[in-house]
């Protein structure tokens, strides 16, 4: 989410799936080639060889590989609907949404997996935090249940790619702002038995026990009871996510974490210096770490000259590759969370031109794959497996107030 008030792999498939997707493909690329408005043409079928060469490359990939994106704002733009505000129903995804996100967008953009951002602002914090984030936790899992067909949530990384395998988009719930467990580990293993699987650190505020990107520093970084936060999220199996925190709050973290770290949309600092960027010294430490950063499009964050274009979304992507190296970026867009878009990636309708774009510059097919989904999926499975590690260790009864002092 960027807007602030009211907002901002898998193991390949077996073979015969494989040929199945292709198949599939082709046909619907047969229906999306077809002529309009002319009567007497023949029914059109798709030539490969007169195909585009990259954009089959791109379609060929996000097939049998997930697209999984780090971050869309869908169950905000419900909330926020004027219309019929909360209405899942009103917001008919089988229909044309007045956002960047529906199901016909999402099938021709080959959305495999999706973090459907749970948002909220930081001013839920007057009306109860904890109360908005249940809220915006049942839109999402009504949006799930009213779209069976196209929607399955996923709770591990298994269950995505078997979504993704059953030809339904993997949804995954990602909090976005501390602020919504209101100091309280329980109240961040609740939100966890409900089914989220990310929670970004903080908004664009700071919270009681972080620093986030855009006000000036209180903390230094990551707070003691922060600190256990992280250390709670670690033993949940729940991502811990670092954009919009600060670069002190990153590297706290990630000197706290014992599970790989997500950036579920930020772009990289190092091309555009943006405080929502990830700067170059903690790319760095992403070897090591593991994590993965999954570039976003927010115009502002991606150039200064704008309108930005596909261009400026490459050269993060590829600036994050050549710092961080190619297991450690990924794809967070942000759709329904920005109010413009680059040139030529307007909705979530246009994955694969990004993708066939990357394939025009030389990117190989392999490095498609870690780009849409597989570099997500490592890190997931790595704090899946840190969870299991874990499991001896009781559930944190920490507050802060025992590890902060009293004073707040
Ligand atoms: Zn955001």
């Amino acid at each position: 989410m960027y807007v602030s008030r009211t907002a901002e792999a898998g193991p390949p498939l077996h073979p015969r799936v494989e040929a199945m997707r292709h198949a599939v493909t082709l046909a619907a690329l047969a229906v999306l080639l077809a002529p309009v408005g002319c009567a007497s043409a023949p029914a059109a079928r798709p030539d490969p060889a007169r195909e585009d060469e990259h954009m089959a490359l791109a379609r060929r990939v996000l097939s049998t590989t997930p697209l999984f994106d780090g971050h869309n704002d869908l169950p905000w733009a419900i909330r926020d609907n004027d219309a019929a505000p909360h209405d899942v129903v009103a917001y008919d995804l089988r229909g044309t949404t007045p956002g960047h996100t529906d199901i016909a967008r999402l099938r021709a953009g080959m959305v495999g997996a999706q973090f459907w951002s749970v948002y909220i602002p930081y001013d839920a914090v007057e009306e109860g935090a904890a109360r908005v984030q249940l809220e915006q936790i049942d839109i999402a899992q009504r949006v799930f249940e009213r779209y069976p067909d196209v929607f399955q949530e996923a709770l591990t990384p298994d269950d995505a790619v078997a979504a993704f395998e059953s030809g339904r988009i993997a949804s995954v719930m990602g909090m976005e702002g501390g602020h919504a467990i209101e100091n309280s580990l329980g109240a961040l293993r609740a939100f966890h038995r409900l089914g989220a699987r990310y929670l970004t650190l903080t908004h664009s505020s700071n919270i009681d026990w972080a620093d986030s990107c855009c006000e000036p520093a209180e903390h230094g970084g990551l707070t003691e009871f922060g600190k256990e936060v992280v250390r709670e999220m670690n033993r949940l199996g729940m991502l811990v996510d670092l954009s919009h925190v600060s670069p002190e709050t990153m590297h706290d973290a990630l000197d706290v974490t014992e599970a790989p770290v997500i950036f579920s949309h930020s772009s990289a600092r190092g091309v555009t210096d943006h405080d929502r960027n990830v700067p170059d010294d903690v790319l760095r430490r992403l070897p090591a770490t593991d994590g993965v950063v999954m570039i976003t499009f927010v115009p502002s964050f991606i150039t200064t000259e704008l309108p930005a274009t596909i261009g400026d979304v490459i050269a993060h992507i590829e600036h994050v590759r050549d710092v961080a190296g190619m297991e450690h970026v990924g794809i967070g867009a942000d759709y329904d969370g920005i109010s413009s878009t680059p040139e030529g990636l307007e909705d979530v309708a246009t994955y694969p031109v990004l993708f066939a774009e990357l394939a025009r510059r030389g990117w190989s097919e392999g490095e498609l794959r870690k780009l849409a989904g597989e570099n997500v999926l490592r890190v997931w499975r790595k704090a899946e497996d840190t969870r299991i590690r874990l499991r001896a260790r009781p559930a944190s009864t920490a507050t802060i107030e025992a590890l902060d002092g009293s004073g707040r």
